[in-house]
């Protein structure tokens, strides 16, 4: 396998608006930035709709947002890191426009801010309307190509860190010229979410969790692996990733119906506005009852739907629906990955010369759920974090890793996403999770294309076993309330594996 040598630079894997923001921050240090697409093309980043939180109006502070933000995370965010980073939120707006980002204005040029669930004042700084993501990623795209010291390699999947003593000093990846590896002593995870390792996501399909297998593997520590959110209603459709119909829907009075027209919401405090993770609940519970779920937005009065939601119109025709005649088929999809690679507020993670950023880390600024628009919010400020952070560590010695001599064997999620789906959806029990734990084992320990995708699903498995409790996004139907005590969960993937091998047997006997 060919060794690269990088002169120093520092590997960033994973070219969203973590990864970019971090490219950036560390100009004019040496940056190579391996991807997996095409810059731009594929990520969550650029799928992101609503837009970005920060306390910017008159009638807001960071305090409000902190309060809003804690309230979301039922008691599991870590006050001092979601203080640091909301505090950071306006400087990193003001950045995002420095670097080109075309924010909505209103007539007199002032930023539109926008309103969304769970928070308290209008805060979401959006452009092009909703399509926020796609127009913050085109010039931090365009200016990482166009800065010298960054190296952007694409078609570059990082497969395994190589590491020594616990400290970094390489990256192995598969290219488009095969396998090599990167000698660094310094390398940045930030790889996005997870929403590609189950059936049903709203995240692009690379996105399974490939960072936390790179650091889990190199023997980091994860944080709060068990809680995924879970979007209510993403279109229903054999596409993937399944497509999202907005909350605003919602918001503008479409309403909730199965296949024989009963509204199943009625009763549940808030009805349809209910907190996300109520709404995917409910939608779960009636899905496994057998039904099938609707966004009715027929009968609402003077929506014009196809100008009010122009992109949903788009792709609900593509599915073959009219939003305007016929009810939209939804169901529950997972959305985001509030647990991680757990990191400090540095984005140093448990193993010397690496650091994390983005949705893959844990920041605990999310707790067990995420408040919406939050986390481009996180990407931005922990980015720039990260890179503060590099600029000031000396490396302890040179980057000089053995050439790994196994062949590389492409990873591919899809015999996991059905074992996995099943047990550490939106509702959890004890022993659908164990009986998934002991069939992800195998998969795991083959080494075969499922192999890092299976300890990825492991370890969320193993997590949501151990917390017996309901708190946030995680709901146990044989733990339905909250423990006394919010206590955040760390674990490594030689704990996971043990904790599996133990459940082995039983499930056998
Ligand atoms: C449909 C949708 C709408 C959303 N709307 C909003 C919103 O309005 N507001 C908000 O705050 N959040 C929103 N989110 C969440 C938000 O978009 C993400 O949390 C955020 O963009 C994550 O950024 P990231 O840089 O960490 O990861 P990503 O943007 O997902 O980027 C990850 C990158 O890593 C690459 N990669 C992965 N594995 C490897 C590997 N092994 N080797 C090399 N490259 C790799 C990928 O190709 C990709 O380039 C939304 C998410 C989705 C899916």
């Amino acid at each position: 396998m060919d060794v690269i040598g990088t002169s120093g630079a520092c590997i960033i894997v994973g070219g969203g608006l973590a990864g970019l923001t971090a490219a950036l921050a560390l100009a004019p240090r040496p940056v190579i930035l391996l991807t997996k697409a095409p810059l731009g093309i594929e990520s969550s980043s650029v799928l992101a709709q609503g837009g970005i939180a920060a306390s910017l109006g008159p009638d807001d502070d960071f305090s409000l947002h902190l309060a809003d933000t804690l309230k979301a995370g039922d008691g599991l965010c870590d006050e001092s890191a979601a203080r640091a980073i909301l505090k950071a939120a306006p400087a990193a707006i003001d950045e995002l426009i420095r670097r080109g980002v075309p924010f909505d204005r209103n007539g007199e040029g002032k930023l539109t801010l926008g309103l969304e669930a769970a928070h308290s004042r209008r805060r979401i700084v959006h452009a092009g309307g909703d399509s926020s993501g796609r127009e913050i990623m085109r010039p931090l795209t365009r200016r990482a190509r166009e800065t010298p010291s960054i190296t952007v390699i694409e078609g570059a999947t990082a497969r395994r860190l190589l590491v020594e003593d616990n400290t970094v000093t390489g990256v192995v990846a598969e290219s488009t010229r095969g396998p090599v590896v990167f000698a660094t002593e310094r390398a940045v995870i930030a790889t996005g979410g997870i929403g590609g390792l189950f059936q049903y996501g709203t995240n692009p399909a690379g996105s399974w969790g490939e960072g936390m297998a790179l650091a889990a593997t190199a023997g980091a520590a994860m944080a709060d692996l068990e809680f995924i959110q879970f979007h209510p209603t993403a279109l229903d459709s054999v596409s993937f990733p399944l497509k999202l119909i907005s909350e605003t829907v919602r918001g503008e009075g479409a309403i909730l119906i199965d296949e024989t027209g009963h509204r199943f919401m009625v009763g549940v405090p808030g009805a349809e506005l209910a907190p996300r993770d109520v709404v995917a609940r409910a939608v779960w519970r009636h899905m496994a009852a057998g039904h099938r779920v609707f966004l009715d937005a027929r009968d609402v009065p003077d929506l014009d739907f196809p100008r009010r939601f122009p992109a949903i119109t788009g792709f609900c025709h593509a599915a073959g629906i009219d939003p305007v005649t016929q009810p939209i088929p939804i169901r529950p999809a997972a959305h985001y990955h509030m647990g991680g690679i757990a990191v400090d507020l540095a984005g140093r993670t448990s193993v010397e010369g690496l650091w994390a950023c983005g949705e893959a880390a844990c920041t605990g600024l999310h707790g067990a759920n995420r408040l919406a628009s939050n986390s481009l919010l996180e990407a931005a400020v922990c980015g720039r974090l990260v890179a503060e952070s590099i600029k000031g560590t000396m490396p302890r010695r040179r980057g000089n890793p053995r050439a790994d001599a196994r062949a590389l064997v492409s990873a591919n999620p899809s015999a996991v996403r059905k074992i996995i789906s099943r047990a550490a959806g939106v509702l959890r029990d004890g022993d659908d999770l164990a009986a998934t734990a002991a069939e992800l084992l195998p998969f795991a320990l083959a080494e075969g294309e499922a192999s890092d995708p299976a300890l990825v699903g492991l370890m969320i498995v193993i997590a949501a076993l151990r917390r017996r409790e309901s708190r946030g996004a995680h709901a146990r139907t044989d733990f339905p309330c909250r423990a006394a005590h919010a206590r955040s969960s760390t674990l490594r993937l030689n704990e996971a594996l043990a904790a599996a091998r133990e459940i082995v047997p039983e499930t056998v006997a």
